[in-house]
């Protein structure tokens, strides 16, 4: 998998928006999640890492949401394929720069490294976070049970990818899809 032209593909972060962009109209339709009433657009600004720099407008903002009825105004803040969490490294950078293989070819992980600006060490916490923290949340815990069979914990992210489709393209794409519902607070609140 060549994750350098997957990060400098411009087609990969359009779709990324247009599913996050989907979502939240899916929220929106669904109205207010503890009255029902009409949903207001209320972004977060980001300041998103690890994007090349031609593509990081469309990362510029945390889709969210917020009810428009006065002594209501909950927050619903929408899945997302972009953001993962609270993290400042976007999703798509988060999960392939965690699925390298580093041991075998050091030469082209330093020119990743550079491409994104991500120490090893980061890439080193996030390892950690997908194999011992994602691993023991509940969004986890019920969506591993749809991989059949069953992905080994140890070699995560690379494991997860792999069960996504042939194209490398198609593959993270899906694979942020199929993550989404952790980025939503409910869930976030266990796995950042
Ligand atoms: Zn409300």
């Amino acid at each position: 998998m060549d994750a350098a032209a997957l990060l400098a593909d411009g087609r990969v972060h359009a779709v990324l928006r247009h599913v996050d962009e989907d979502l939240a109209a899916e929220q929106r339709a669904a109205g207010c999640p503890r009255c029902g009433a009409r949903l207001h657009s209320a972004q977060y600004p980001r300041k998103p890492r690890g994007v090349p720099g031609a593509w990081r407008a469309q990362y510029d903002r945390r889709l969210s949401l917020c009810c428009a009825r006065e002594g209501c105004r909950k927050r619903a803040t929408p899945a997302s394929v972009r953001f993962l969490g609270p993290k400042v490294y976007v999703s798509a950078v988060v999960v392939l720069m965690a699925a390298l293989r580093c041991g075998p070819s050091p030469a082209r992980c330093r020119v990743l490294e550079e491409l994104v600006g991500v120490s090893r060490r980061t890439i080193a916490r996030w390892r950690r976070w997908w194999t011992e923290k994602l691993i023991d949340t509940p969004f986890w815990r019920a969506a591993a049970g749809t991989l059949m069979p069953p992905v080994a914990s140890s070699q995560l992210p690379a494991a997860l990818l792999e069960r996504f489709g042939a194209h490398p393209r198609d593959r993270l794409l899906a694979a942020l899809r199929w993550l989404s519902p952790i980025t939503t607070r409910s869930a976030a609140a266990h796995a950042t």
